[in-house]
């Protein structure tokens, strides 16, 4: 049998793999800008990339490198960036591994702000084309000869549709395309998306895996599995060491330490503390969302239910196949006759609030907030209407948060 020790226990004992001062179990928080060298050759062999240590706090950081090392658990990975949080992860990976010229293709069914980000790019001369990622075929139909990268979430926020994620990696594997995938909605404890090829998985750290909905923080991590010595956009400068790390290395320099969107280490510490707890919080509360999904489904009061536990969600299937859980984020469209403003003020434990993956349940009418800026066509093309409420399920007990929409609903 195999001495290697399961995931939730390496990470529990990760921080003092190597001695920390007084026997401190976690990695304290270190504030330091500088770091200071008694050899003064040891400064240039670190900057040189010739031995591990730290130099400016912009670039790396000893409190955020142990945050690293536990991300990189969990995905199973090879190494983990940090940045300050999951926008500023996604838009540092993409300014740093495409150029002008480059085409991108991208879920069409994707978190607000990285839509509104993919068309920033389109400014810069990289080409984007959204396509319906349920199916692997409208990836393969839009790969173009100067196609770089598939960019995909797992399960998409708010509506739920659960990626053609296997397949597309088979895809991307053939085409040696880059596959990154957004695991924020899953986290790795659900789902780990180095299991169907992707080269690159990013997390929102200020969602499920900080959990506590006090620091926003975001990661990308190297899996292992794309071949960096093939891609064109790698500078010389980062074509050293093992060549399944050129890709991290050049979004550490060219996307961290150039662009600055650096994670502090109090940030880092929160998300730390959280990350311990995250696969027993994802149990509760995919378990709570399950729970209520049923009750929602068939409610007369809700239109539908988008939810990919409930066996008639289009992705129940894939999502059965691929992830150890359903997750716990669900998006009701109510019935036309209620007023969704009147709706949310009804509740008294749910709270009207953005964010996802807090402990506590959070409900926000979407299209009236976090799609309000991509206007009626965009939302409508998404199928986002306008009574669509995003719930995002908490940690709390499940009969409080049945009773609470119960009564609401009544
Ligand atoms: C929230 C979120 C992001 C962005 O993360 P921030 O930490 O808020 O910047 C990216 N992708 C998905 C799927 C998200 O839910």
């Amino acid at each position: 049998m195999s001495s290697k020790k399961k995931q939730i226990s390496q990470l529990l004992h990760s921080d003092p793999s190597s001695p920390i001062e007084h026997g401190s179990l976690h990695q304290p928080i270190h504030t330091s800008v500088a770091y200071g060298y008694a050899e003064s050759r040891d400064i240039a062999s670190v900057f040189q990339g010739k031995s591990s240590g730290y130099s400016y706090g912009r670039a790396s950081n000893p409190t955020v490198a142990a945050l690293e090392r536990k991300i990189t658990l969990l995905e199973d990975g090879i190494s983990s960036c940090c940045f300050s949080s999951g926008m500023a992860a996604i838009s540092a990976t993409m300014l740093t591994l495409l150029q002008s010229g480059d085409h991108l293709i991208s879920s069409s069914f994707l978190f607000g702000n990285t839509n509104s980000f993919f068309n920033t790019l389109t400014t810069f001369g990289i080409e984007v084309t959204f396509v319906d990622a349920t199916d692997v075929k409208n990836i393969e139909e839009a790969i173009q000869a100067n196609t770089k990268a598939v960019f995909v979430e797992t399960i998409a926020n708010p509506r739920t549709q659960v990626s053609d994620l296997a397949n597309i990696g088979d895809l991307c594997e053939q085409k040696r395309l880059l596959y990154i995938v957004d695991n924020t909605l899953t986290t790795p404890a659900l789902f780990q998306p180095k299991k169907v090829k992707a080269g690159l998985v990013i997390n929102s750290l200020t969602k499920y895996i900080g959990g506590h909905g006090n620091a926003l923080g975001g990661a990308v991590t190297e899996t292992g599995f794309f071949d960096w010595a093939q891609y064109s956009n790698i500078y010389d400068t980062y074509k050293k060491g093992d060549v399944n790390t050129w890709g991290i290395l050049q979004i550490r320099k060219k996307g961290l330490r150039d662009m600055g969107a650096t994670l502090s280490a109090e940030a880092a510490h929160h998300l730390a503390i959280g990350a311990e707890t995250l696969s027993f919080r994802i149990k509760q509360s995919s378990s709570n969302a399950m729970k209520l999904a049923q009750f929602f489904n068939g409610h007369p009061m809700i239109n539908q239910v988008f939810y990919p536990g409930l066996a008639n969600h289009p992705g129940h299937t894939l999502a059965t196949d691929l992830f150890s859980n359903y997750s716990s984020l669900m998006s009701i469209e109510l019935n036309d006759s209620i007023d969704c403003f009147d709706f949310l003020n009804k509740l008294q434990l749910v709270i009207t609030a953005s964010n996802l993956g807090d402990n506590r349940t959070l409900a926000i009418p979407v299209a009236h907030t976090i799609f309000y800026e991509m206007g009626a066509e965009r939302r409508a093309s998404m199928g986002i209407s306008e009574g669509l409420i995003r719930l995002s399920i908490g940690i709390e007990d499940s009969e409080d948060l049945l009773n609470d929409f119960r009564l609401a609903l009544d």
